[in-house]
């Protein structure tokens, strides 16, 4: 089995792409190579025989449609995209292209290639867009959590491009039959995570000994999801998911981020004895900063219908997915001061209001 993976450089497409090769699937990754991605997330695989790389952008329909012609995927799993929100509030512009205009591409020339399939091969053939809890907008605190049918009404400029690109998918299988299939995951945490997002963010900062910004007061509510519980769904749809649906994906776990910031402190006191700068624990370094524009005050998945239909359930609890991370972050320096050379200082971004 062939899969077309786009965004596989980034932090989920590169762990979906570790997962599938060592299930011996074929892939071509194409990529753009932004700021977000990292080709060393790919090392373990990059000179793997069933693995390819085009460095693409998926908005170059001449490179794209070439691409479907020459490796013939069976399925397109579809990750790219611009997706930091305060990015999205400091420049909407790489947002609405890569995630709106590149789906628009990306899911046509899909299309054309279907069309061009004979028949056994079209009716296999599944085009799966990852999306975001974010395009539901924000809850209340008593409010239920998102389900599939929950209207949407997205906040930030990202949430937004993100939203669009969910619409044009939906309607290019209402329209064409192009057999798609759709996810919204909550917030995901793990190994190879860009340092700009919350929970690689602490780590670094804590372990450097530099102050932990927290946004206002640090009650906005998330929902959870270690990355490789998002993956064995994302693999559990692509195979087993009804055509046209979509799939609410979360790990049950709401939490403030000042209770995942300070979960992260507990876990370092745990394991580093010897503190920087002089500090008693990790939660010392926690400063409270002005609020992003816009934020949103609290998500909250439903994933009942993936863990019934599917069988789907995630097998890591808060605790222990973030063990694992941070004793990622903590053996793999190198990775991350690769970044921080390069890429990322770790400076604020979104506050252009
Ligand atoms: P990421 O920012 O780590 O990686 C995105 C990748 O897409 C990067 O490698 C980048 O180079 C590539 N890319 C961006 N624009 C491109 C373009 N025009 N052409 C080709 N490649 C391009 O993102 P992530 O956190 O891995 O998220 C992957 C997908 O999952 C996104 O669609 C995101 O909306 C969705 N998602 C993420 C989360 C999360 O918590 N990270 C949760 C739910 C859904």
């Amino acid at each position: 089995m062939k899969i077309l993976v786009t965004g596989g450089a980034g932090f989920i497409g590169s762990a979906v792409i570790r997962h599938l090769i060592s299930l011996d699937y074929e892939i071509v990754c194409v990529d753009k190579l932004t700021y977000a991605s990292s080709l060393d997330s790919l090392h373990s695989v990059l000179d793997n025989p069933l693995f390819s790389m085009e460095n693409k952008d998926i908005c170059d329909a001449k490179a794209i449609s070439t691409i479907f012609k020459n490796h013939k995927p069976d399925k397109v799993l579809h990750l790219a995209a611009e997706t930091h929100v305060d990015r999205s509030i400091d420049s909407p512009d790489a947002f609405i292209n890569s995630n709106i205009i590149g789906t628009y591409t990306l899911i046509q020339l899909a299309l054309d290639y279907w069309n061009g399939l004979d028949n056994k091969q079209k009716s296999l053939f599944r085009f799966h867009h990852v999306s975001t809890d974010e395009v539901f907008g924000d809850l209340e605190i008593n409010d239920p959590p998102f389900s599939e049918d929950t209207p949407y009404d997205p906040s930030s400029p990202y949430s937004a491009s993100k939203a669009s690109s969910d619409h044009i998918v939906r309607s290019w299988h209402r329209t064409y039959k192009l057999p798609i299939l759709l996810s919204n995951c909550s917030n995901n945490y793990g190994p190879f995570q860009f340092p700009e997002k919350l929970i690689p963010m602490t780590i670094i900062k804590a372990i450097q000994g530099q102050n932990i910004p927290v946004y206002g007061q640090g009650d906005q509510i998330r929902d959870w999801l270690y990355v490789d519980d998002h993956i064995t769904a994302l693999v559990k749809i692509l195979n087993e998911g009804v055509v046209g649906e979509s799939y609410n994906v979360g790990g049950d776990c709401e939490k403030t981020n000042i209770e995942v910031v300070s979960t992260i402190c507990d876990i370092l006191d745990n394991l580093i004895t010897k503190r920087p700068n002089g500090i008693s624990s990790f939660t010392d370094l926690i400063t409270f900063v002005e609020d992003r524009p816009g934020h949103d005050k609290r998500y909250a998945i439903n994933a009942t219908k993936i863990k019934q239909e599917l069988n789907w359930e995630p097998s890591e609890t808060l605790e222990t997915g973030m063990h694992k991370t941070i004793t990622w972050y903590l053996e793999n320096q190198e990775w991350l001061d690769n970044i921080i050379n390069t890429k990322y200082q770790g400076n604020r971004l979104g506050l252009r209001v």
